[in-house]
């Protein structure tokens, strides 16, 4: 409790900014960035008296905005157009650009899982994921990092040789990285990035530069996690949902999955669609019943396995484990001057 309280005042704190000299917004900020005009479904409550819930039919229902449910609504749309519906269903809620980025206090309750901070029992990690529209692409460093050889084996030696040597994986990677345009300029270490290139090198590592998925635009502004107010990260709502909205994709935000219904084919088992809740921004809760003929789990690794296992499926416990950690180093230059210059601010580095 003590650390996740120390955590919450951190990072909420009006004296944050002028202890650290960290701004809390960027200083070269100006009105005028847009997200894609999205429009979200409205769902009616039933009439007094009736509790059945609200019910509508799709091909394919998505859970999640997030980077998976990105790509795959993309993918259908490019590939189908509107010969098939397809739903997004999202349990947080969509931001435009203009409202980014926004203060640590309101971003952490807004863009958020559990406001930013989930930390295990001992206090010894603490876990944090996007929840809003976009999901961890709203939120996320823009750093395009390839998914490592040895992870993609580690996967083919579980029965995925797609992701082997030679199994189409790579393909599939390089046409992500051509369309969330990072191939780009070279991007520029701040401070603390360099400290860690630099001790890298002193140490006879091997470290490198990651590209951003920012279509090879100057940006270092430092404030991505609180949402990017250029518009110009290419991860769900920027780069993977527009073409997919234009071709007739549906969102609905403020839907909580609760659980995917089966029905019994034979000696299987079929996904039919999901049943949640879906809650109006006046806070009317509405039950709502989707049927799809296909079902698309991409809820992220917290809770993708939670949703699974409410609707009665055995999730092992790798897969509840599957994880990335990330390591921050903090830095203070030398000749630090007020204010710091964006791209130093806080000096944070990754590993
Ligand atoms: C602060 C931060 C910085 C990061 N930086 C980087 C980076 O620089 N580079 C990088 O490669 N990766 C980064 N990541 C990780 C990256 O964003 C994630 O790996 C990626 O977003 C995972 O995609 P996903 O589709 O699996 O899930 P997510 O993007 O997490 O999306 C899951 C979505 O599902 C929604 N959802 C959950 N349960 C339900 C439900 N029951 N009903 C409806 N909706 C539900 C959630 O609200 C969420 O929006 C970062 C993550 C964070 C949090």
């Amino acid at each position: 409790m003590t650390s996740i309280g120390k955590l919450a005042h951190v990072r909420t704190s009006t004296t944050f900014s002028p202890l650290t000299g960290f701004p809390e917004f960027p200083s070269d900020w100006v009105t005028g960035s847009a997200s894609h005009p999205y429009e979200f479904l409205q769902f009616q409550p039933p009439a007094a008296g009736q509790t059945a819930p609200v019910e509508l039919t799709t091909d394919v229902v998505i859970l999640g905005s997030g980077c998976g449910a990105g790509v795959v609504a993309n993918k259908l749309a490019a590939e189908f157009g509107a010969s098939l519906n397809v739903l997004v269903l999202e349990k947080g809620r969509h931001f435009d650009a203009s409202h980014f980025p926004m203060s640590p206090a309101a971003g952490l309750a807004s863009l958020f899982e559990a406001g930013g901070v989930i930390e295990v029992d001992d206090g010894s990690m603490t876990v944090v994921a996007g929840s809003c529209f976009g999901g961890g692409g709203t939120v996320n460093w823009s750093a395009a990092l390839q998914t490592q050889d040895f992870v993609r084996q580690e996967w083919a030696d579980r029965g995925l040789p797609f992701f082997g040597e030679g199994g189409g994986f790579q393909a599939c990677l390089d046409r992500v990285y051509e369309k969330m345009g990072c191939k780009g300029e070279v991007v520029v270490p701040n401070y603390a990035n360099r400290v860690l290139l630099d001790g890298a090198k002193e140490l006879g590592l091997q470290a490198k530069i990651v590209p951003q998925n920012v279509r090879g635009q100057k940006h270092d502004c430092g404030y991505c996690t609180m949402g990017c107010w250029k518009g110009e990260k290419m991860g769900p709502v920027n780069g993977w949902f527009p073409e997919a909205a234009e071709a007739g994709v549906k969102f609905a935000e403020g839907f909580k999955v609760e659980r995917v219904l089966f029905e019994q084919k034979k000696q299987t088992k079929v996904a039919k669609g999901v049943e949640g809740v879906w809650t109006s921004k006046e806070g009317v809760e509405v039950k709502v019943v989707v049927r799809a003929k296909r079902v698309v789990v991409s809820c992220g690794t917290l809770w993708s396995p939670v949703v699974l296992m409410n609707s009665g499926l055995k999730v092992s416990v790798p897969d509840l484990a599957a994880c990335r950690a990330t390591l921050t180093a903090c830095t203070e230059p030398p000749d630090r001057k007020e204010p710091v210059p964006a791209p130093d601010q806080l000096c944070l580095g990754c590993l």
